[in-house]
């Protein structure tokens, strides 16, 4: 009564028997084995769940079970928290700004997360911005750019905006020569080793100090090629007695005579991180910037032009690393091993790419309530597959429909059979009304032979009982190491339950198609699946019993990705 009640609570008074009945068994498993006896009983509580108004139903449930009640709850207060000074803005705008070096990852999710999830909650825009603009650093790479906007369109996080910073420059440049003739900035020619020198004791150089005129002069010989890669570097002022030195005059502007794998030799001068950084931020109107708490040096930093240009600085949200245990999260040696080989591709089950994880059959709605969960709080976290798969189960598992798969199939003819036999096993055991895929089993002279996997036969000895799933049990005579020799015991499933006989899947020989299933560390499992495994759709979640989760990567040959159990 009690399950009968909350699931008709839950869908507007009215309960349905499978459900409750699946609600039942899972919170009681040894009643699985008299399902059939439940059956009836269900239906009854159900009938009469049903039979009141939704508003009594509502209150007996907070009377006489309020604990059920809780999670639901609970659930609905894991949401973000507000921004803060939102009154600041007229329209709340957040970034994702992403160098195109790789495909997005697991940590990458974090801030698209939270930026979409910002933008929606107060009716704002989520900006993508391709920060680009260090070709000899961290070099772009051409396809990404598209691998970026698919990985956020799979994540259901589709930018509103667009930018491409090595679009940008004459954006870049336009403020360099202002700052420079404010006397904000200055060319500084000086060799690295003498300018550090300077500024770790707190000393200006040479430069610093010429004026205006002399400082355009010089920047004109950046852009013009009269000075060279590394001769000359455009400086932010700001403190030089700052106590961090890294804070101390940074770097803006600098010569880059690599061509840019996007724009080619267009440009020759190229503004640093902090610099491209800052003016968009303010170009674009972002309201609120969430970054790493890795950047709050540049956040002091980029401080410094906003005051020099009169700005105000956006709200910051720092937010700690993610990790993912045994998966590897970090782009450069995701791109090191996927160019030497070690990896199969930017997809590679092992690795914490979305692409990986979306191979796996990792939902987006999946990634989408893990990085709510993990929150905006400036701590690091690190999330491990087995979390990562109990959210995933919860969404894919009313989906995912049954399917057998024999793994490392092995020959087991029975005998004594007599009579043809069909067995008739849910597609789903919670949704009736998907039907059932059959199995019949024809017997000749009382024998019919069946593949059963590797591992269920691996354990097989003379006198066991086992259970072919919804068909028969059968008592094994000679167990050989690929061959099993057995004879009908009985069909009732329930003497296979008072026997404590295992369960096991299995399939006609010969009906079987070639399959092979991925495993998360690239191992393959190959075996015979359902023929109408074949008819599934690329990219649809199925389970095969006893195994586990997978998502159909390919039907003809059949290939899936394991997901997990
Ligand atoms: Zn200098």
């Amino acid at each position: 009564m009690r399950h009968a009640v909350l699931n008709a609570s839950q869908h507007e008074g009215r309960a349905r028997a499978g459900p409750v009945l699946s609600r039942l068994l899972a919170e009681f498993p040894h009643l699985r084995a008299r399902a059939k006896e439940l059956m009836p009983l269900v239906a009854e509580a159900v009938e009469e769940a049903n039979s009141w108004p939704l508003e009594r139903q509502e209150s007996m449930l907070r009377e006489r079970w309020p604990e059920l009640l809780e999670p639901r709850e609970a659930e609905e207060e894991r949401g973000l928290p507000p921004l803060r000074n939102v009154e600041r803005f007229e329209e709340i705008r957040t970034r994702f700004a992403p160098n195109p070096d790789g495909p997005l990852h697991l940590g990458s999710a974090r801030p698209v997360i939270l930026c979409d999830e910002y933008a929606r909650m107060y009716r704002g825009r989520f900006i993508l911005r391709f920060e680009d603009t260090s070709p000899e650093v961290k070099a772009p790479i051409p396809e990404m750019y598209d691998w970026i906007m698919e990985d956020l369109r799979w994540l259901d996080a589709e930018p509103d905006e667009v930018y491409i910073q090595s679009d940008r420059p004459p954006i870049y440049y336009g403020y360099a020569e202002k700052l420079l003739a404010m006397g904000a900035a200055y060319v500084c020619t000086c060799p690295p080793p003498r300018f550090r020198e300077l500024y770790l004791s707190e000393s200006p150089c040479p430069c610093r100090d010429l004026p205006p005129e002399a400082q355009i002069e010089r920047w004109g010989k950046m852009l013009d090629g009269t000075y060279g890669k590394g001769e000359a570097v455009v400086r932010i002022k700001t403190d030089l007695h700052h106590p961090n030195p890294a804070v101390r005059d940074w770097p803006a502007l600098r010569i880059s005579t690599e061509p840019h794998p996007r724009v080619g030799e267009r440009y020759r001068v190229w503004p640093l991180y902090n610099f491209s950084c800052a003016i968009d931020d303010h170009e674009l109107a972002v309201s609120h910037i969430i970054r790493g708490k890795e950047h709050e040096v540049n956040t002091v930093r980029q401080r410094y032009l906003f005051e020099h240009l009169g700005w105000e600085y956006p709200e910051v949200l720092s937010v700690g690393r993610l990790g993912l245990e045994d998966g590897v999260l970090s782009k450069s040696r995701i791109r090191a091993g996927v160019e030497e080989g070690t990896y199969s591709g930017w997809d590679d089950p092992r690795l914490g790419t979305l692409r990986a994880l979306r191979r796996r059959g990792i939902q987006p709605g999946t990634i989408r309530q893990l990085m709510i969960q993990v929150g905006s709080k400036p701590v690091n976290a690190t999330l491990s597959w087995g979390i990562i798969a109990s959210v995933n189960r919860r969404i894919v598992e009313p989906r995912a429909n049954r399917y057998f798969f024999v793994a490392d199939p092995v020959l087991l003819r029975v005998s004594g059979i007599d009579g043809e036999h069909v067995a008739r096993l849910p597609i789903h055991p919670d949704h009736p009304e998907r039907g059932t895929r059959d199995h019949a089993v024809k017997p000749e002279d009382g024998r019919a032979s069946f593949v059963i996997a590797g591992q269920d036969a691996e354990g097989m000895s003379r006198g066991d009982i086992v259970r072919l799933m919804g068909l028969i049990n059968v008592e094994v005579l000679k167990a050989e190491p690929r061959s099993v020799e057995a004879r009908l015991h009985s069909e009732d499933y329930r003497e296979a339950r008072a026997l404590e006989a295992p369960f096991i899947h299995w399939l006609p020989e010969g009906v079987g198609v070639d399959a092979k299933v991925v495993m998360p560390d690239t191992s393959v499992a190959v075996g015979l699946a359902e023929p109408r495994c074949s008819a599934l759709q690329v990219d649809e979640m199925i389970q095969f019993e006893r195994f586990g989760f997978v998502r159909v990567d390919g039907t003809s040959p059949f290939v899936a990705y394991y997901a997990h159990n």
